[in-house]
């Protein structure tokens, strides 16, 4: 009977699921950089990736970033355009986007060329009209500019979108503002508000499992609805505010390496990939300069206990790296370095400063006020001199708010250096393991490599210390050496 062929449908169903338990549907938010959505042949493989997962049965939402290079196009020409003599460099590049992106299209979906190429079109009209604006105009606002540097995104990601119409997998797609992403006002630089993750749940939730989502990384908006940025790599910091909103099972990180690595690959040629990581390991090695990941994008991951994995599109079969809450304990005190050259030295003197406690207070106070972000702090025991690293961008506002002190006497005199670079080494095992500072500054030493000044976070995952620009590369290969990173061990 029909009754009987339905219970029997039905228990089918349950030991299908309780079969599965181990290998059970999951819900991911997946990210994929700049190189990874390159061109047409690269988004293919995408598309394959994701396939791959929705034919299993997975939840998935996807971030994308721009194309490789178009966000520096962007940024390029909106230095320019304030001051520059005439407009003739706007239309070369609105061309030049749109036949990239147009070209893209074309191999990635080609059933949407009209419908999709109309929308990439719109956009590029907004693009050209804001860029003639900033010029005629001679002003370029924080808000603008925001603006402008996310429209790579907002060409890329309807091309990944009608890619997997292409392939019959329902998609739509989201700006970062529309997905739900709230962020503080500060342009260019932004952080997202908690606030975020119930209107990510409430925006995504109702989509997850019907289709695939293509959200628009690198950008959120204020409460008022103004656009903002992330900072450079965003859309690392966008997937993993995204993957909290909707409590991925885990997020995972598309680039173009295996992994994250002991040290950047294009510095030492055998840097390793490694299996495991701690958020705090990533966390200070993309603080200090890895450019695998965006400083903050293990922030919200971290706050809700989710596992972050970052694979390689070129190379999905490698298991990549995992970034979990404790990264497998293994012998190795040190795991990974990194290196920033794009940081400079500030020096505050002034026998002033002895004995008088609100002197550190006025220094700290005025620099965040300047929205100053200062990397690491030494003073002197004779307390006569404060030392700070600040992110090279800053160096012309830290420097101008300083000098306020000077004028109120309070400090005698502000110097800096731009000829300096940072390396931090990186361990969570580092902490209750002593000795290993004198091992990084005796192998320094031997090799003859000055170091200007030294800083432990409180984490005590992290030993930095500052040197000349130059000896910067040779530092971490001497220390990367010394910690023998490019031997597996049993991670
Ligand atoms: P995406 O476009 O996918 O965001 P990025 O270029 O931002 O990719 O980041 C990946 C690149 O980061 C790698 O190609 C590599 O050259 C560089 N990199 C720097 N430091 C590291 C590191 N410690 N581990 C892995 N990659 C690193
Ligand atoms: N497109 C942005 C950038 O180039 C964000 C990102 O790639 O993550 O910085
Ligand atoms: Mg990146």
């Amino acid at each position: 009977s029909s009754a009987s062929i339905l219970l029997f449908c039905g228990s089918y169903s349950y030991i299908n699921k309780w079969h599965s338990q181990s290998e059970r549907e999951m819900r991911f938010l997946m990210k994929f950089g700049g190189t990874s959505v390159a061109d047409a042949q690269c988004i293919r493989n995408v598309v394959d990736i994701l396939e791959k997962h929705h034919k299993a049965g997975d939840e998935l939402a996807v971030v994308v970033s721009a194309q490789r290079g178009v966000t520096d196009q962007l940024i390029e020409i909106t230095s320019k355009l304030p001051t520059a003599k005439d407009d003739t460099a706007i239309e070369p590049l609105i061309q030049a986007l749109g036949k990239r992106h147009m070209t893209t299209l074309e191999g990635a979906a080609p059933d949407y060329i009209a419908e999709t190429g109309s929308v990439i079109e719109d956009r590029l009209i907004s693009l050209q009209n804001i860029l003639f604006a900033v010029y005629n105009l001679r002003e370029l606002t924080p808000r603008s500019k925001d603006y402008i540097i996310s429209f790579g995104e907002r060409m890329l990601a309807p091309i990944i979108s009608a890619a997997l119409r292409q392939r019959g997998i329902p998609s739509s797609v989201i700006d970062g503002c529309d997905a739900g992403i709230l962020t503080t006002p500060q342009h260019g630089e932004s952080t997202a508000l908690l606030e975020s993750d119930a209107r990510i749940k409430k925006r995504l939730g109702p989509l997850l499992g019907k289709e695939i989502p293509i959200i628009m990384g690198f950008m959120g908006c204020t409460r008022n609805g103004v656009v903002t940025t992330l900072g450079r790599s965003g859309s690392d910091y966008s997937a993993s505010i995204i993957g909290a909103g909707i409590e991925a099972d885990e997020i995972w990180i598309w680039t173009d390496v295996d992994g994250i690595m002991t040290c950047d690959p294009r510095v030492i040629n055998d840097a390793r990939v490694m299996s495991s990581l701690s958020y705090i390991e990533v966390m200070e090695l993309s603080y200090f300069g890895a450019k695998v990941m965006h400083p903050r994008s293990i922030e919200p991951a971290m706050r809700k206990n989710i596992l972050v994995r970052v694979k390689n599109t070129f190379n999905p079969s490698h298991m990549g790296t995992v970034i979990v809450r404790n990264g497998q304990r293994d012998h190795r005190v040190v795991k990974a370095l990194t290196y920033i050259d794009k940081v400079a030295a500030i020096n505050i003197n002034g026998a002033q400063m002895i004995g008088r406690p609100g002197v550190a207070k006025a220094i700290f106070t005025i620099l965040a006020d300047h929205e100053v972000n200062v990397m690491m702090i030494s003073q002197g025991s004779s307390e006569a001199n404060i030392s700070l690293i600040v992110d090279e961008a800053h160096l012309n506002a830290a420097v101008h708010a300083l000098s306020d002190l000077v004028k109120q006497g309070i400090v005698r005199e502000v110097t800096h250096n731009h000829d300096v670079c940072a390396v931090a080494v990186v361990g969570a095992g580092m902490a209750g393991a002593p000795g290993t500072g004198g091992r990084i500054f005796t192998a320094l030493g031997k090799t003859g490599v000055n170091v200007m000044m030294i800083s432990q976070g409180s984490s005590e995952a992290n030993i930095s210390f500052v040197v000349k620009q130059q000896d910067g590369p040779k530092a971490v290969r001497v220390l990367h050496d010394e910690f023998r990173l490019s031997e597996v061990c049993d991670e």
